[in-house]
């Protein structure tokens, strides 16, 4: 009999001041204003790490990758995420598929969607398929202050 897990992940971070970059999946959104964040801010590697580690039972993120955590400053984040994955996997469960939904009013999700998917399934081994929604207008998201995602995941054993 197969067994399976659902997780859920969130995260949200708002922009910088600064010129860091946007990074989303891993994917550099050149020209857009980048997120604040102890790593590199990237929303959908930790609301999908996030996902994963739920659906194991394995607590969170902010437990096994703190941010106070001097080692994970500037961290790229799809490292944090195949690191998830390799806990997931050594847990005993095997990655069914993942689904996010990115929410901002900007940029626009859409053009680097298949990057995002791509970069997502190749750090999962299974497939991902990722959304872009607006907030239209409403709240800190609609009034762009920063860039919210939720995901979920499915795992089997
Ligand atoms: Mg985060």
């Amino acid at each position: 009999m197969t067994t399976m897990r659902i997780g859920q992940g969130f995260d949200i971070h708002r922009f910088a001041d600064d010129d860091r970059p946007l990074v989303l999946a891993g994917v550099r959104f050149a020209g857009e204003r980048g997120l604040l964040g102890h790593s590199d801010a990237d929303a959908v590697a930790h609301a999908v790490s996030d996902a994963l580690l739920g659906a194991a039972g394995l607590g969170d993120i902010g437990q096994h990758f703190p941010d106070t955590d001097p080692q994970w400053k500037g961290a790229d984040s799809m490292q944090i995420l195949r690191a998830v994955v390799e806990k997931v996997r050594a847990a005993g469960w095997s990655i069914g598929n993942v689904d996010v939904n990115v929410v901002c009013e900007r940029p626009k999700i859409a053009p680097h969607r298949e990057a995002m998917q791509k970069n997502l399934a190749a750090a999962l081994d299974a497939p991902a398929s990722v959304k872009g929604r607006r907030a239209e207008q409403l709240g800190s998201i609609g009034r762009g202050e920063g860039i919210m995602c939720l995901a979920v995941a499915l795992l089997t054993a």
